[in-house]
């Protein structure tokens, strides 16, 4: 087994290879996104190169650049939260212009208020005071046909910022969001368990881990292609996603790896709910969506591991992923927790 210095280096050497005989730029961009395809951690992105590799036309500059946006770059949602973002601030300059002057408005008025009423008080000539009266009435016109003007302008306002919140709340959803499954991301995941973590730490509340890995999911693809693959990702998913509670986070991992975080629950408890996954999942028949082909059944295996005081984030992935790899070397189709001896038995995780 190569180390992980060796791996590097050959990745590294491989991405550089693709770049140079591609005749790609060595940004670290793109250098970024042909380290990630020698790495083969991220399978649509392979898939994708290698059908353009396959078919003898070298990729260019352009599908780089739009490979490099679907897959590493954060950029989509970076832009459109930035221009969000600038109508945020478009629609609050607005709302300090009109409330600057409608106040400018209104001091205006009662500045004049008081000069009219303090020639009023003076005056005895019944048409001066009818002009006057004249003059205050127009001028009060003015100031309700200003006041209403306000008005709408701030109901505007308020209409368009509460859109545009809605707007960043989507984009906020999204980036958190796996695309194909619709399930929660390896980020929301980082970001849930971290929280999750420490809230164990300080409310001795229990927390649980399963980490779930679908078995000979290759030989699957191999047989039905990748599409019907990611119907298998999805049907996963929502498994996962239906057979938890709300406050559970039921994420895809990365490929054909799925996580549930667990508040509040025990290992004993934690272990159950994988099982009950589990059964679902092997009990279901699968069939061919274009073609109602019978693909037979899928099965997976996972692993259980409980929140202990002192625990990372880290640190309790390793132990499930230990029990994960335990119910794989242990005939797969099963799920492991970590007080399983069988745990003890396996030397490293691979
Ligand atoms: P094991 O029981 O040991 O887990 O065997 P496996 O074949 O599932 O494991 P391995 O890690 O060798 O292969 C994982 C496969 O998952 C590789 C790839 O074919 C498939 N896969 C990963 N991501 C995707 C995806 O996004 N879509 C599809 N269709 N397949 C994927
Ligand atoms: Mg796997
Ligand atoms: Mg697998």
């Amino acid at each position: 087994m190569q180390n992980n210095d060796e791996l590097i280096e050959k990745y590294s050497k491989r991405a550089i290879g693709i770049l140079k005989r591609s005749g790609i730029p060595a940004y670290p961009k793109f250098y970024d996104l042909f380290y990630t395809y020698a790495s083969g951690t991220n399978f649509e992105l392979n898939r994708k190169l290698n059908e353009k590799f396959a078919s003898g036309i070298c990729p260019d500059l352009q599908f780089v650049e739009a490979l490099y946006s679907e897959f590493l770059s954060s950029k989509g949602v970076e832009d459109r939260l930035s221009a969000v973002t600038d109508e945020i601030l478009g629609t609050i300059a607005k709302v300090h212009t009109t409330i600057d002057s409608a106040k400018s408005n209104s001091d205006n008025y009662s500045e004049m208020l008081d000069n009219v009423i303090g020639d009023l008080s003076e005056q005895s000539d019944q048409k001066a005071i009818s002009q006057l009266t004249i003059k205050l009435i127009k001028m009060t016109k003015e100031m309700q046909h200003a006041n209403e003007k306000l008005k709408d302008e701030l109901a505007t306002a308020k209409s368009n910022i509460s859109s545009l919140k809605d707007e960043v709340d989507q984009v906020r959803q999204e980036a958190l969001r796996d695309p194909l499954t619709k399930i929660d991301n390896r980020k929301s995941f980082d970001r849930f368990l971290a929280n999750a973590v420490t809230n164990a730490e300080e409310s001795g509340e229990p927390l649980s881990l399963v980490m779930i890995d679908i078995d000979h999911f290759k030989k699957f693809n191999d047989l039905w292609g990748h599409q019907t693959g990611d119907q298998v990702l999805r049907l996963v998913g929502s498994t996962l996603r239906s057979g938890t509670r709300e406050s559970d986070l039921a994420a895809r991992y990365g490929g054909e790896e799925f996580a549930l975080v667990l508040p509040d629950t025990n290992l004993e408890h934690a272990i159950k709910v994988a099982e009950k996954i589990r059964n679902i999942i092997k009990d279901r028949k699968l069939y061919k969506r274009s073609t109602n082909e019978n693909l037979g059944r899928i099965t997976i295996s996972a692993g259980v591991a409980t929140f202990r005081s002192g625990d990372s984030s880290e640190s309790l992935v390793e132990r499930a992923d230990r029990c994960l790899y335990a119910a794989k070397h242990n005939g797969r189709n099963r799920v492991i927790g970590e007080d399983n001896p069988l745990v003890k038995k396996i030397k490293k995780v691979a």
